[in-house]
């Protein structure tokens, strides 16, 4: 399955959750390009730029990066893609490449939800873990829970980014929900509330 939604709607919070439920693994483009990043792999070298100014990655590195993460042994009983796809060509070749999917969930959450819920986000700088300043505030600010690293703000988080992101998702991402809509595929989660409220109604949505 896929989960859909503009940057901060809380794909990766939920993708965790569903994959840990499901028994199947997240796979989250976000995730990987960040890993390369910090390897200073070549494929972390060509995506670099294209993230920290808030724009994608072009579809051919990206379509090559999800084409072998799939193929590995834990892909085989299924999967949970977070992040992916993001242009209708890369729709078009998970489709080309004979993916069947059981269902995409779109997760809405207002505009303004998504500047304040990025602003607040921060990611342990150690172990990856995610928090919120105000919404999910670790026992002590600026230290990790899980493993006492230091919890850092990710540089495609800063305000001016994050509007360039969300200009992206409606240009080049938003067009995917009329897609699998008239895939029949499409199911709408609203993405507002605690996240225990929005992972019952995203289990409820996929029945
Ligand atoms: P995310 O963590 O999903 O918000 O992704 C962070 C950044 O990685 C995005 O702003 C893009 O620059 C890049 N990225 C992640 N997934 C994709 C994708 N499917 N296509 C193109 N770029 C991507």
């Amino acid at each position: 399955m896929i989960l859909l939604g503009p940057p901060g709607a809380g794909k990766g919070t939920q993708a965790k959750r569903l994959a840990e439920h499901l028994g199947v693994p997240q796979i989250s483009t976000g995730d990987m390009l960040r890993a390369a990043v910090q390897a200073g792999s070549s494929l972390g070298r060509q995506a670099q730029s294209y993230m920290e100014r808030g724009a994608l990655v072009p579809d051919d590195v990206i379509v090559g990066l999800v084409r072998e993460r799939l193929t590995q042994p834990d892909a085989k009983a299924g999967y949970i893609l977070d992040g992916f796809p993001r242009t209708l060509g890369q729709a078009e070749a998970l489709e080309a490449q004979g993916v069947k999917l059981d269902a995409v969930l779109a997760l809405e959450v207002p505009a303004e939800d998504v500047v304040r819920r990025i602003a607040g986000r921060r990611t342990c700088a150690k172990c990856g873990a995610m928090s919120h300043v105000t919404f999910s505030p670790t026992r002590t600010s600026g230290v990790c829970d899980a493993c006492g690293g230091e919890t850092v703000q990710r540089a495609d988080d800063r305000e001016e980014t994050v509007r360039r992101r969300l200009e992206v998702y409606a240009e080049q991402t938003a067009p995917l929900v009329r897609f699998y809509e008239r895939a029949g595929l499409l199911r709408r989660v609203p993405g507002t509330g605690t996240i225990a409220e929005i992972f019952a109604r995203a289990l409820q949505a996929l029945g």
